[in-house]
């Protein structure tokens, strides 16, 4: 008797438990109020393009030279997602095949460093990246890492610790860019640094590179010979990662990537990049990266007029870290009062945080996502109201409150279309 196959089958069909999970996270995602600085919605075609046979490829190697045969269909989407990212991005050289920004990192280390090298990035607590060198992280602990940080007075980048850190420990690498930055990361000072002790310059625009290919923040390109960013965040692409640098590390960085420390890359990836990377050079993609900006800007103010502590005291980019710290509440309850209340936030640590990693100080906010739905700046002070209540309420432990601002957060989600699940 034949056994029946699945392949043709729907994942409804051969999986009704997953399936259910997937719509129930489709239906989360469209009534939810996502204000998680590192996410966003992807296109329906760049979900598409991850749905797609090429996941049953392997392509170890790069267009032109490879290990398998049968490359005939994916060297031209790779070489589209390469020559895309070159001209959008204006690099001599971009590799697509990093897994995810960690791992792009890694490859980065691996392509200048030796283990024990000294390297330098911002410090986790005030807003750089595990793989920048924290101590938990295998970059800081098979690298010696130093850590600069921020200025108690301004909670931006001090550059007087960061020369002063450079100049004594000579480090080969420099990162520049992290994950709860709410100011311009300035490339052209680091650059300057880098330079007089001899580093490499890193930037890490994981979380803007969607600012920066829309014009929306200044382009590293001219300063850091080396570019590293993941695709899913501010670019709105699959969840990938890519590295972009000068012609000299072209041949450095392939080979870090593969066969350093990855085998294939994920061919559908790579193609779900390639239309993500398409969308991103459009006209409409500059209007979506400027208006981040601007609601971001706007709930900045708003939250400030509402007796909030903003670090460094507004934002310039998509993202928001807000200091509990004056409104006594801690940083966890406030992101899991928001989470029940239909607002979707992280708890993050702010700088020189007196309390506990897990259980810091700070709220990290962002606008991407309510900006590829549509929002502006009335449903900014919409969101900055139901934020205050919601904390608010957290502070007095009224559940109920929580629950009748939720329908109110599910009204005015479910008011603009979510890409990649609404029609
Ligand atoms: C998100 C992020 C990463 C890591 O990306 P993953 O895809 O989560 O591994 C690296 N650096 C920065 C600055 C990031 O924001």
């Amino acid at each position: 008797m034949a056994t029946e196959l699945s392949t043709g089958t729907s994942l409804q069909a051969t999986d009704p438990e997953i399936a259910r999970l997937v719509e129930e996270e489709e239906r989360r995602q469209r009534e939810t109020i996502r204000l998680i600085p590192s996410e966003n919605y992807a296109s329906k075609a760049v979900i598409e393009a991850t749905g797609t046979v090429l996941t049953n490829k392997y392509s170890e190697g790069y267009p032109g030279r490879r290990y398998y045969e049968g490359q005939q269909v994916i060297d031209p989407i790779e070489t589209l997602a390469i020559e895309r990212a070159e001209r959008l991005f204006g690099v001599d050289h971009a590799n697509v095949q990093p897994y995810s920004g960690s791992v792009a990192n890694l490859a980065v280390y691996l392509a200048f460093c030796e283990p024990g090298d000294t390297v330098m990035g911002m410090a986790l607590p005030m807003g750089g990246h595990l793989t920048h060198g924290w101590s938990v992280s295998i970059t800081g602990k098979w690298l010696r890492a130093v850590q600069y940080g921020v200025s108690r007075e301004t909670g931006t980048v001090d550059f007087d610790e960061v020369r002063r850190l450079a100049r004594e420990e000579r480090p080969k690498l420099i990162f520049c860019g992290g994950t709860a930055v709410p100011r311009i990361i300035e490339f052209d000072r680091f650059a300057e640094i880098a330079e007089e002790v001899g580093a490499i310059l890193v930037a890490d625009i994981a979380h803007i590179a969607g600012l920066v290919a829309g014009g929306a923040h200044p382009s590293p390109t001219p300063h850091a010979p080396v570019i590293s960013t993941t695709t899913h965040k501010t670019l709105r692409g699959p969840r990938g990662a890519m590295l972009m640098c000068r012609e000299e590390h072209a041949a450095a960085i392939d080979k870090a990537v593969f066969p350093g420390l990855q085998g294939g890359p994920h061919d559908h990836i790579t193609a779900a990049i390639a239309v993500a990377l398409e969308e991103a050079s459009r006209p409409e993609f500059a209007e979506y990266a400027h208006r981040i900006v601007d609601n971001s800007r706007t709930l900045a103010d708003e939250l400030i007029r509402r007796g909030f502590d903003l670090v460094s005291g507004g934002t310039d980019n998509h993202l928001i870290l807000i200091d509990l710290t004056s409104k006594e509440v801690a940083g966890k309850v406030a992101s899991q009062a928001l989470d029940r209340a239909g607002l979707e936030t992280n708890y993050n640590t702010v700088p020189f945080d007196p309390r506990k990693p897990f259980d810091p100080s700070g709220l990290r906010i962002g606008t991407p996502s309510v900006t590829t739905r549509g929002m502006g700046r009335d449903e900014m002070l919409t969101i900055a109201d139901l934020m205050d209540r919601v904390i608010e309420a957290a502070r007095a432990g009224d559940d109920a409150a929580l629950d009748r601002i939720r329908d109110e957060s599910r009204e005015l989600a479910t008011a603009f279309p979510a890409p990649g699940i609404d029609a």
